[in-house]
């Protein structure tokens, strides 16, 4: 029998849902939840997620604020930028898109942004959290999606052996901090590029989170039958056939169906929840500021 699908859209406007209600009862108490996205330099991918997330905002009644600055800015105004909606109280969520141009220092310039503004979740101060077991913080976006997606499917992850293939600040430590937390409480092995016999150790998993960024990597004989398989990644490889020239390959080989019990659709999975996580962030912010 075929995967079932951990269908990421279903998931994402079930969370939708949701936050229109709590968008709407903040707006009832004068509240408008505010989002500031801040994009530098003219990566299409980015602009197309920017745009993503801007329209996602439009659709919830979000405020946002979309601030586009040339490749060439100098990371003195992208400063100047982060400690204006630091200061803003009208501005409850910072986020800046990643990758920023070569010449800037990306981590250093995250750090700058107000932790209860952090809406990516980057902020050492909320990784940190993160880290002492804290599950009810800004949480990174993308891994946060990731379990919300696995609870709606109903999958018990208690006593569970996951393998995370990465080790990324964004995607596979906070994945694997989270599913070892209390509440999901699953056995983690995190296996990264320098990781020995990784198809054995894919192999134990009764979850696989990938997220490396190599289009098909994971094999359907690297899975273990029945095993749960979320595939985070999003990579576009050279295909001739299609009009635009390429498509979306996730980390995932398709095969892997034919194995798993479940598994996470690319596109189609784990990219609106990352959306839908970064909008419930948003709001939470706004919640946080308002009932201080
Ligand atoms: P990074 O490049 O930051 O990290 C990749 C990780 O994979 C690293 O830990 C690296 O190991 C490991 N790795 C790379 N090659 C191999 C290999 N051959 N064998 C074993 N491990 C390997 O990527 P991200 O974490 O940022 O992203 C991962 C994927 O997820 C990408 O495809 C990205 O596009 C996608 N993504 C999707 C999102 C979504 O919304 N769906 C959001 C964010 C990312 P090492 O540390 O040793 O170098």
């Amino acid at each position: 029998m075929p995967a079932q699908r951990l269908d990421g859209r279903a998931c994402a406007t079930e969370v939708e849902v949701e936050l229109l209600e709590r968008v709407s009862s903040l707006k009832d108490e004068g509240v408008e939840p505010h989002l500031a996205v801040i994009i530098v330099g003219d990566d299409p991918a980015s602009h197309v997620y920017v745009n993503s997330k801007v329209k996602t905002c439009g659709r919830l009644g979000i405020r946002s604020t979309h601030i586009a600055l040339p490749s060439s800015t100098e990371e003195a105004t992208l400063e100047h930028h982060i400690h204006d909606l630091n200061q803003r109280e009208d501005v409850h969520g910072i986020l800046v898109q990643s990758p920023l141009p070569p010449h800037m220092d990306e981590e250093a310039l995250t750090d700058l942004i107000a932790p209860h503004k952090d809406v990516d979740g980057f902020h050492p101060q909320n990784l940190g959290r993160l880290v002492q077991g804290r599950t009810d913080g800004m949480l990174p976006c993308t891994p946060s999606g990731v379990m919300r997606m696995l609870r709606w499917a109903n999958i018990d992850l208690e006593g569970k052996r996951a393998v995370v293939l990465g080790r990324s600040r964004i995607v596979g430590m906070p994945a694997a901090l989270l599913l070892a937390a209390r509440g999901a409480d699953a056995t983690v092995t995190v296996a990264h590029s320098r990781t020995q016999e990784l198809e054995a150790v894919c192999k134990e998993a009764d979850v696989l989170v990938a997220a490396v960024g190599r289009p098909d990597m994971v094999k359907a004989d690297w899975v273990k039958p029945g095993a749960i398989v979320v595939d985070v990644g999003i990579n576009r490889v050279d295909d001739d056939t299609r009009e635009r020239g390429w498509r979306l390959a996730g980390d995932v080989d398709p095969s892997v169906a034919d194995v798993a019990s479940w598994l996470s659709p690319v596109p189609g999975g784990v990219g609106p929840m990352t959306i839908a996580m970064l909008m419930e962030n948003t709001v939470r912010a706004a919640e946080a500021v308002h009932h201080r």
